[in-house]
């Protein structure tokens, strides 16, 4: 499949895989993975004044305001390493990201092929959620995770199907299998 020049999105709740399939995807369609969730995780570790600003926020499982997230969005879309495609893990998280995004790409003259959902039902969420132990993941930050996905994210699905942008996959399964019904549902985009 000829990938050049690829942009996807990946969405979805909390504990759906994203950032999983994002590495597998990354290296079956040679593109690089933009993930805020990291970027943001390096700025807390280098103590940074992003990290200093974002690093409550993030603990809490709240999520950073999109002016900031834009900034840290629209520097890094500008970088060499993406002008040939990238895959989006954790951006954009609300209608005005998606927004920012829209337009931050169409100044570059390209537009997203695609924005997939992974669709992984609560009770499978909550128990992976759980089970991971990562710093911000206990009972309460894992309840208000989902709920900022629910009210702030969720409305993107509508979003990407009015752009017919929208690819629904189902996540409830291995890693590898998730990753093929991707790859084809690109494929098929494309
Ligand atoms: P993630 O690894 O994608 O789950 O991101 C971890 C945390 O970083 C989130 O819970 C948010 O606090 C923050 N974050 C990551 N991406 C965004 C975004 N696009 N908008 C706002 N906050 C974000």
């Amino acid at each position: 499949m000829a990938t050049d020049g690829i942009r996807v999105v990946l969405f979805g709740p909390p504990g759906s895989g994203k950032g999983t399939q994002a590495g597998v995807l990354s290296e079956r369609l040679g593109v690089p993975v933009v993930s805020t969730g990291e970027m943001l995780r390096e700025a807390v570790a280098a103590g940074s004044s992003l990290g200093r600003k974002v690093a409550e926020i993030m603990a809490a499982g709240s999520l950073v305001d999109d002016d900031t997230m834009s900034e840290v969005v629209g520097e890094r879309l500008e970088r060499p390493d993406v002008q040939g495609g990238f895959l989006l893990d954790g951006y954009p998280r609300t209608l005005r990201q998606a927004d920012s995004l829209r337009e931050m790409l169409q100044r570059q003259g390209v537009a997203l092929d695609a924005a997939v959902l992974l669709d992984v039902p609560e009770e499978v969420l909550v128990a992976r959620l759980t089970g991971r132990g990562r710093g911000d993941d206990g009972d309460e930050v894992v309840r208000e995770r989902l709920d900022v996905y629910r009210d702030k994210t969720e409305p993107l699905v509508d979003y990407y199907r009015r752009e017919d942008l929208l690819q629904v996959i189902d996540g409830d399964r291995p890693v590898q299998r998730v990753a093929d019904d991707i790859v084809a549902s690109l494929e098929a985009v494309r």
